[in-house]
């Protein structure tokens, strides 16, 4: 494994007596923790005593590295997101602390394989896709690069559900991480917040009338309790904290209920606290517009705000000096009410005025921006927050008034600009904009690539920013390459260190030395060997998963992520179904076998992702089982995609499908996990392709389609998919196929609509965009048939993202926005 090796080798008798402590822990920690003997020992128990016995290492680390920021007086970063998409920990803590060939070997001296406790452990999805995702990330790199920062979140009970295909329809089923227990985590039970809903906002005026203090009286109380996970960064320098919300009821049981016979009635406190962080909302670039959620995005958010403002006063005399002191970070609008909690607690609690308060405010806040789709903006309608937050409300009002003095004061914004930039939304309903809210408190305002901050100048803020014209600024995305190579990718990791050494584990600039081996034939035999390898074990996967037969020497054609559809999956799938007519009627060209994966789970309510997975499926029955396709082209849907899934399926991509409409995909971070796995990009310039285009070269990436620009001009000139349809005798004849039953002969009615919307409106742009992308795929196979020239590609690939990695977006993070050291 990597790092290992080299620690290790340094010291054989110090790594040897380490096993053997190890080992003697581990049987420890299962008589004395888990409360079993070995010879009784369930591999879950196995799995749970190398945990514990890793954990008591971090916890020394952790203590350390807080005290370290206490005693110095750092200024800490706090992350406030709804999701953490984390994945397993236990390779990632073992392998960043240098610990994972002693525990491998550790076990082994009992007769357990780590491998396989280690594909036992759950995988924590308390997050929907990219955005969750980064947020993991982000904490892992925060804590590689040595940056004293807390994540806050939500500990649901229900992570994102479970998919199952049955029958080629997806099915959701609960998910249960905590079945077993979270070996990592430590309940805080001391460290317990109220948080409050309802009720009424009294004023409390002085002696001589003068208005005083705002009181807020919620009628609903619960209890919000810390579960911190430790985040080890790489070579375990430093261990931040992941903090995770659970709500409990202030009262566990109404006595008076019970002891009046009402026994159900007496828990319903409990029950109303259990359901607020009992399930993560599984919608992706949606807003979810329901009540429960606007309660758990105030729940953590005042938890969170409250434990910052608690252990600053620790530590300082007021909250003055918060802004020098701490950053609080926000991860799209979820946490924006954060924003409005910390203004009640200056002014109510803590007696500042309002001025005072939103200066300290606007100096403490940045906020991330992760999308322009319409659909995704969240806002409130003023009814429903007034009820759940009255004295947020009044808070807001207060905040826009501030606002709209200044946009009036410019006298350079029309009424209509001036509506842009109001919290609240005026026409018909009234609605509070989160997103706008979040824009005027921070002092930073982030897009996730170079062209969504473009666009995000262009459209959603275009006023906002003409009026804060300093505050938006671009941070690229990144990946942690320890996860992302270094775990899921031993064999390239260990392929690349006996080429250029090891100095790329940890400054990931260094990779760019493999550029002068995309050409050497020697490494490329061995690049090519470790892909067949990986491509070996997904082979493996999908026979256990689905019991489908597939070749490795084929190209593996991959598209995994949220299935939405302006990620296009379904321009795939109908490039896929034009191929295989192509296919059978020229049976005589000399086609390249080539599987196509997908992978992703649909919002349960989303009617047409669900159908596209359907179509998926019933594309993948007739082509898989037609033998005049000999073969030459498979089609596969690998069912729950998640963290996991990933880390088997990146490694073996020979090709990464990246086909949004352009202008749609703020950034991506999948994009990036494939090219540093060597993967080469088929997709349009969207999001992040356009900067790995330009690391990469553009002439080892291979780009199609229409721009974002185009894509508006498209629009705005009146768009005509019919025509194009007509216009494209592949294309056409591949919509008639689908729209005609061939794939669904059960129910022939079955695609209508959805292919009926690509003539009458193609909101995006499939029709538009399908002759350069066959085109393209079509310049794709003639690159594979050239293996050297396509090994090349793949090796420059890896070779020149390392830019890509997190740890480079947090550090401009870090000096840019946070100003801490990095
Ligand atoms: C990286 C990742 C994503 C984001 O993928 P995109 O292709 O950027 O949408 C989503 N889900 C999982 C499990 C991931 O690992």
């Amino acid at each position: 494994m990597t790092l290992t090796r080299s620690s290790a080798s340094a010291n054989p008798a110090a790594k040897k007596a380490d096993v053997l402590k190890l080992a003697a822990e581990i049987i420890e920690c299962l008589k004395y923790r888990v409360g079993k003997e070995p010879s009784v020992a369930t591999r879950h128990d196995w799995l749970t005593a190398s945990i514990k016995v890793v954990r008591d290492r971090v916890v020394d680390r952790w203590i350390e590295s807080t005290r370290r920021a206490y005693e110095r007086g750092d200024k800490r970063v706090y992350y406030l997101s709804m999701e953490f998409l984390i994945g397993r920990l236990m390779r990632d803590a073992f392998s960043n602390l240098g610990l994972m060939d002693q525990m491998r070997e550790a076990l082994a001296i009992h007769g357990v394989e780590i491998d396989i406790i280690a594909g036992l452990e759950p995988d924590a999805a308390l997050g929907n896709g990219g955005l969750g995702r980064l947020a993991a990330c982000f904490m892992e790199s925060m804590a590689s690069v040595d940056i004293p920062a807390h994540g806050y979140g939500i500990r649901y009970v229900h992570g994102l559900f479970r998919q199952e295909i049955h029958d080629g329809w997806q099915v959701e089923l609960p998910e249960t991480w905590l079945e077993h227990g979270n070996p990592w985590e430590f309940e805080r039970r001391e460290g317990a917040y109220e948080v409050g809903f309802g009720g009424s906002v009294t004023s409390v005026t002085s002696k001589d009338g003068r208005l005083e203090r705002h009181v807020w009286k919620p009628t609903e109380r619960f209890l919000a309790v810390a579960f911190d996970t430790p985040v080890v960064g790489w070579r375990g320098k430093r261990v931040n904290t992941l903090r995770l919300w659970s709500a409990m009821p202030i009262d566990p049981i109404l006595l008076d209920a019970f002891n009046a016979g009402d026994h159900i009635g007496a828990l319903r406190e409990s029950n109303k606290a259990e359901a607020l962080t009992r399930v993560l909302y599984p919608a992706d670039s949606h807003q979810a517009g329901q009540e429960l959620r606007l309660r758990q995005e105030y729940f953590f958010s005042a938890a969170s705000i409250q434990d910052i403002v608690r252990r600053h006063l620790s530590q300082y005399p007021d909250l003055t000096s918060l802004p020098e002191k701490a950053s609080i970070h926000l991860n799209d609008t979820h946490p924006a009410i954060a924003v409005a909690e910390l203004m009640r607690l200056l002014m109510d609690v803590h007696g500042h005025d309002f001025d005072v308060a939103w200066d300290i405010t606007c100096r403490t806040f940045a906020y991330t921006n992760h999308t322009l789709l319409p659909e995704a903006l969240e806002s409130w309608p003023v009814p429903l927050f007034e009820r759940l937050l009255p004295r947020h409300m009044q808070i807001i009002y207060a905040i826009n008034a501030e606002v709209l003095l200044k946009v009036r004061s410019t006298g350079d914004f029309s009424d209509e600009q001036v509506r842009a930039i109001s919290l609240i939304h005026e026409d018909g309903e009234r609605r509070v904009r989160m997103g706008n809210l979040a824009f005027v408190a921070a002092f930073s305002v982030n897009g996730v690539s170079a062209l969504h901050t473009d666009l995000m100048k262009e459209t959603v803020f275009a006023d906002l920013h003409r009026l804060y014209p300093a505050r938006i600024n671009n941070k690229t995305n990144g990946i942690t390459p320890r996860r992302w190579l270094m775990q899921c990718n031993p064999g390239l990791t260990d392929l690349i260190r006996d080429a250029i050494g090891e100095r790329f584990l940890d400054d990931i600039d260094a990779l760019k030395e493999l550029d002068a081996f995309a050409g050497d034939s020697a490494f490329q035999e061995r690049f090519a060997g470790v892909k067949r390898a990986n491509k070996e074990k997904l082979v493996g996967l999908v026979a256990d998963r689905m019991g489908l037969r597939l070749d490795p020497s084929a190209l593996f054609d991959i598209q995994i992520k949220r299935i939405h559809e302006y990620k296009r999956q379904l321009l795939n799938i109908i490039e896929a179904v034009a191929l295989y007519d192509q296919i059978r009627s020229h049976p005589e060209k000399d086609w390249l076998p080539r599987v196509k994966f997908f992978g992703g789970k649909a919002a349960p309510s989303y009617h047409n992702a669900k159908l596209i997975i359907k179509l998926a499926n019933d594309v993948a029955r007739v082509i898989n089982s037609d033998p005049s396709v000999r073969g030459l082209l498979k089609v596969a849907f690998v069912p729950n995609y998640n963290v996991s899934t990933a880390e088997v399926m990146i490694p073996a991509a020979d090709l990464s499908e990246q086909i949004s409409t352009a202008g749609l995909e703020a950034s991506g971070t999948g994009n990036m996990k494939f090219a540093l796995n060597g993967a080469l990009t088929i997709g349009t310039l969207d999001g992040a392709n356009v900067e790995i285009r330009e690391c990469v070269g553009e002439e080892n990436i291979v780009i199609f389609g229409l721009t974002a620009q185009e894509v508006a001009e498209r629009r705005a000139g009146g768009y005509q998919p019919r025509a194009v349809i007509e216009g494209s005798p592949e294309l056409r004849q591949a919509l008639e196929a689908i729209s005609s039953g061939v794939f669904s002969p059960d129910d022939p009615d079955r695609y209508k609509e959805l292919i009926g919307g690509l003539y009458d409106h193609d909101w995006f742009m499939v029709a538009a965009d399908f002759d350069a992308y066959a085109d393209a795929q079509r310049h794709v196979d003639e690159l594979w048939r050239d293996s050297p020239r396509w090994l090349a590609m793949a090796i420059r690939n890896t070779a020149r993202v390392g830019w890509f990695s997190s740890d480079r977006t947090i550090r401009q993070y870090a000096r840019e926005i946070w100003k801490v050291p990095a």
